[in-house]
C-alpha cells in the first residue's frame, strides 16, 4: 500500500479527476501533509466523505515508525525506524550552532553492500533499496524533530545507511518530490548525496539537473591504503573518483566535499596529507575531515581507533598550508552511536530502549 510520501500532486489530481472530485483538494491534502510532516489530521482538512474515502489506504499508510529514539547530549537526535515492508534504518537529526537550523543525516538501503571496513551499516550486507516514500518518510520524521526543538532542517546528506548511487532512481525522486514547488520543503542547495565512489553512479547524478551538491568519502590519498578500507576501490582507484568529481564540480558548478575519515595509525600520517593535498590541487573542492567514531573492530577484523587531538590538528594544518579548504567536522552524538549504522548494529546485538 501506498503512503502520502509516495505520490505527486500529479498523481493524485489524476485520481481526483478520475473519480470526478475536486483536483483542489490534492494540493490542499499535500500541503497540509508536508505542513505536518507526515501527521494529518483528515477531520480538520475536511476533505469530504468522497475524497477522504477515495484516499483511504494513503491516508491510513505510513512506512515507518520510530522504534527508537536517543538525544544525544550535544543535542543530535538519533532515530532508528522501523519499516512496515521490513528492516530498520537510521536517520540523525544535527542541530547547527545557529540556533534555528539542523542538519540531517539519510539512509538509502537497508544495510549496505559495499563492505567499507570502518562502518557498522555494512555488517549484514545490503537487504534491500529503500522506496522514495520511505526516504521521504524518514525526511519527514528528522524535520518534525528539528521543529520539536525550534528549528528547521535546511541541510540533509545521504550518508546514513547505504550507497545512494546504488539506489539512485528512489534518492533522485524522493529529493524532487521535497524540493519542488509549492511544497518547497528544503533548496535543492541543501541537498548533498554522498559516495564511496561509484563513478557511473556520479556521472549519472550530474546528468540528472537535480542541482544538488556531491560528497565523496574518499578516506584516503593512496591506492594501497584506500583498497584496504574501501573494497570498491578495486574497481575506480583514487585517480578514476577524483576525475569523476572534478568532472560532476565543472558540469554543474557544484563545490564538491571530500569526505576523509581520519583512522589513527592508518590513513593520518603526514606523507597521507601531503598526498591528500597534491590530489586536491586544482580542484574546486573543500576537505572535510571526520575523527573516526570507533565501532570495534571491522570486517578485517582491524580495531580503528580515533587520532589524537594533535595529530588531527598537524594533518588539517599540512591541508591548509597547501591552501586546500579543510574542515574538522565536530563529532557529534557520541553518546548515542551517531557514527553510520552504529544504532542499527547495536539493536540488532542488544536491547535498546523503545520511545
Ligand atoms: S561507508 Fe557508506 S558505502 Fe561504505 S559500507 Fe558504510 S554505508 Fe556503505
Amino acid at each position: 500500500m501506498k503512503s502520502l510520501a509516495d505520490v505527486d500532486l500529479h498523481e493524485l489530481q489524476s485520481a481526483l479527476h478520475d473519480a470526478a472530485l475536486p483536483e483542489s483538494h490534492a494540493l490542499r491534502l499535500l500541503l497540509a501533509y508536508y505542513k505536518q510532516n507526515g501527521v494529518i489530521n483528515t477531520d480538520a482538512l475536511q476533505l469530504g466523505a468522497p475524497a477522504t474515502a477515495l484516499f483511504n489506504d494513503l491516508l491510513s499508510t505510513t512506512h515507518t515508525t520510530v522504534a527508537a529514539r536517543h538525544v544525544s547530549s550535544d543535542g543530535t537526535v538519533k532515530l532508528l525506524l522501523s519499516l512496515r515492508a521490513g528492516g530498520t534504518v537510521e536517520a540523525v537529526l544535527m542541530p547547527s550552532y545557529h540556533d534555528t537550523r539542523a542538519a540531517g543525516c539519510l539512509s538509502s538501503q537497508v544495510g549496505c553492500a559495499m563492505g567499507c571496513d570502518f562502518c557498522a551499516s555494512t555488517r549484514g550486507g545490503l537487504e534491500r533499496n529503500l522506496t522514495a516514500g520511505e526516504i521521504v518518510e524518514q525526511f519527514l520524521h528528522l524535520r518534525r524533530e528539528a521543529a520539536t526543538q525550534g528549528r528547521r532542517l535546511n541541510t540533509v546528506v545521504f550518508m546514513g545507511m547505504g550507497e545512494p548511487m546504488h539506489n539512485l532512481d528512489a534518492v533522485a525522486t524522493a529529493i524532487r518530490r521535497v524540493t519542488v514547488p509549492p511544497f518547497n520543503l528544503i533548496a535543492k542547495r541543501g541537498v548533498t548525496v554522498s559516495t564511496v565512489g561509484i563513478v557511473p553512479g556520479i556521472e549519472r547524478l550530474a546528468s540528472m539537473d537535480l542541482n544538488v551538491h556531491l560528497a565523496l568519502s574518499l578516506h584516503a590519498p593512496d591506492d594501497e591504503t584506500r583498497s584496504k578500507l574501501i573494497p570498491s576501490n578495486k574497481r575506480w582507484k583514487v585517480a578514476d573518483v577524483m576525475d569523476a568529481a572534478k568532472r560532476f564540480s565543472e558540469s554543474t558548478g557544484r563545490v564538491v566535499t571530500i569526505e576523509y575519515t581520519l583512522l589513527a595509525g592508518v590513513n593520518d600520517s603526514d606523507a597521507q596529507a601531503r598526498e591528500l593535498s597534491r590530489v586536491m590541487h586544482g580542484f574546486r573542492a573543500h576537505v572535510n575531515l571526520i575523527p573516526y567514531n570507533p565501532i570495534g573492530p571491522g570486517l578485517s577484523g582491524v580495531t580503528y581507533e580515533k587520532p589524537s587531538v594533535d595529530r588531527i590538528e598537524r594533518f588539517r594544518t599540512i591541508l591548509t598550508d597547501a591552501n586546500v579548504v579543510t574542515h574538522v567536522r565536530q563529532t557529534r552524538g557520541d553518546d548515542v552511536n551517531a557514527a553510520c549504522g552504529q544504532l542499527r548494529h547495536r539493536a540488532t546485538t542488544l536491547p535498546i530502549a523503545s520511545v
